[in-house]
C-alpha cells in the first residue's frame, strides 16, 4: 500500500513576502503578486522601467566591452574558450552561433536533460548539434530525478525544481572541470523580469549569489539534509564553492540588445530551429521552452500560487517588447492563462508516481486562499484583470 503524503500547512504570501493586495502593472499585465517583482509608485513595474531604460544604452559601447573580454580569453589551440548552456532552444542557440561566428570564439555548450523530452525539444537539439557545436548532456540519474520531481511538488509546489538547479549549475560545474572561465546564459533574469535597479547594470553573477537569489532557502542542501545523498545529487552539487572562483557567469544580454522575437528567427535560419506546430498549453506562444513534457506543470502551479502564468508572462513579455498592446494581452491572458495542462497530466502523473486524488491535494494545498474561492465544488479565481 503507498503511504499516505504528509501535507505541511502552507502561507505562501509569508513564503515568497507577497504584497497583501494585489494590483497589475499599469504597462504590461504582470501582477505584484510575482515573487521578487518590483512595483513604483505610478504602478508600473520594474520590467517595463527597465525596457524604458534598454532604449538608452548604448549597445555598441557594451559590444565593444564583450569584444574585450572575448580577446582577453579566445582561445589559441583547439581548447574551448567559452561554454554556452544550451538546450538547442533559439535563444541560447543564438549566443552559442554568434560567439562562433560572429567573434571567434570556440564554444562548448552544455546541455541540462529536460525531465521528460518533447519530440521537438529533442530534434531542436539534435538540429542544433548539426549546425556545428559540440554539446555536452547532463542527465542526472532518472529514479533521484523524479523522486526530487515529487519531492519538489509536495515541498515546494515546483515540479519542475530538479531541471533548474541542473540548468543554472551543471554548466558551471563543466566550466570548472574543462578550466573554462566564460559561462555565457542569455538575459539578466533579474533585470529582465522586474528585480530592483541594482540588478539593471549587471554584466555578470557569480555562482553564490546566484543560488542565493534564485533558490532562497531551497537551494541544493536543502535536499541533502532531507535525506538525498551527495551520490545522487552530485551533478548539481555546489558545495565546493572554491572551484567555481575563477568562473564568471556573463548575460548576453547585458552586451547585445536581447529579442525573444529576433532570436528566434537567427535561430531558424542558422541552427535548424523549429517551432511547435501548435501553441503551448497555458498560452499563445509555439517557439518558447517547447522541449519539456513536464514544464506546463511549473507556470500551472504558479497559478495556484500567484494567480498568474505562462501566458502572463509571455503577453507581458512582448507588450515591452512593443509587439503587442496591452489589450491584447488582457485578452490573451483571459483566453489562456488559466487553461490546465492536460495534454501530458498523464505522463506527470506516471513520471512522479501520484495519483489524480493525490496531484488535486497537494495542489489545493498550494492554492493562495487570497486569490481563489471555490464555489460550487470549482476554484475560480478571485483577482481579475482589466
Ligand atoms: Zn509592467
Amino acid at each position: 500500500m503507498k503511504k499516505a503524503i504528509k501535507l505541511k500547512k502552507i502561507n505562501i504570501d509569508k513564503i515568497y513576502k507577497l504584497p497583501k493586495k494585489v494590483a497589475f502593472c499599469k504597462t504590461c499585465v504582470i501582477s505584484n503578486q510575482r515573487p521578487k517583482i518590483d512595483f513604483d509608485e505610478k504602478g508600473i513595474c520594474a520590467a517595463c522601467r527597465y525596457f524604458e531604460y534598454k532604449k538608452t544604452i548604448s549597445f555598441k559601447k557594451r559590444e565593444e566591452e564583450l569584444k574585450k573580454i572575448l580577446d582577453k580569453n579566445r582561445s589559441k589551440n583547439s581548447s574551448y574558450d567559452c561554454v554556452v548552456p544550451s538546450s538547442g532552444g533559439k535563444d541560447s542557440a543564438y549566443v552559442a552561433h554568434e560567439l562562433k561566428t560572429k567573434y571567434g570564439m570556440n564554444p562548448l555548450t552544455v546541455t541540462w536533460s529536460p525531465l521528460v523530452y518533447t519530440e521537438i525539444g529533442f530534434k531542436n537539439l539534435i538540429g542544433f548539434n548539426k549546425a556545428g557545436f559540440d554539446v555536452i548532456l547532463g542527465m542526472m540519474r532518472g529514479d533521484t530525478t523524479r523522486r526530487l520531481c515529487r519531492d519538489a511538488t509536495i515541498e515546494m509546489g515546483d515540479p519542475f525544481q530538479p531541471f533548474i538547479y541542473g540548468q543554472a549549475l551543471f554548466p558551471m560545474k563543466i566550466a570548472a572541470e574543462y578550466g573554462i572561465k566564460l559561462v555565457f546564459v542569455g538575459e539578466n533574469a533579474q533585470a529582465e523580469y522586474g528585480g530592483p535597479k541594482s540588478s539593471w547594470n549587471k554584466s555578470h553573477i557569480s555562482i553564490s549569489e546566484y543560488e542565493k537569489f534564485w533558490f532562497s532557502n531551497y537551494a541544493v542542501k536543502y535536499w541533502l539534509n532531507k535525506g538525498y545523498s551527495l551520490q545522487e545529487l552530485q551533478m548539481i552539487d555546489t558545495s565546493n564553492l572554491k572551484k567555481f572562483s575563477n568562473v564568471k557567469k556573463y548575460f548576453y544580454g547585458y552586451f547585445r540588445n536581447w529579442s525573444n522575437h529576433s532570436n528566434y528567427y537567427y535561430a531558424k535560419k542558422y541552427t535548424n530551429f523549429q517551432p511547435n506546430p501548435e501553441r503551448t498549453e497555458g498560452t499563445f506562444t509555439k517557439y518558447s521552452s517547447i522541449d519539456d513534457k513536464l514544464d506546463t506543470f511549473h507556470h500551472w502551479f504558479s497559478l495556484l500560487k500567484f494567480g498568474i502564468s505562462r501566458c502572463t508572462a509571455n503577453a507581458s513579455r512582448e507588450v515591452r517588447e512593443g509587439f503587442r498592446t496591452r489589450k491584447e494581452a488582457v485578452s490573451l491572458v483571459k483566453r489562456y492563462d488559466s487553461e490546465f495542462p492536460k495534454k501530458y497530466f498523464k505522463d506527470f502523473l506516471e513520471y512522479t508516481n501520484l495519483t489524480k486524488e493525490e496531484f488535486f491535494t497537494i495542489a489545493d494545498s498550494w492554492r493562495n486562499k487570497k486569490l481563489w474561492k471555490k464555489t460550487n465544488n470549482k476554484w475560480k479565481l478571485t483577482t481579475k484583470i482589466i
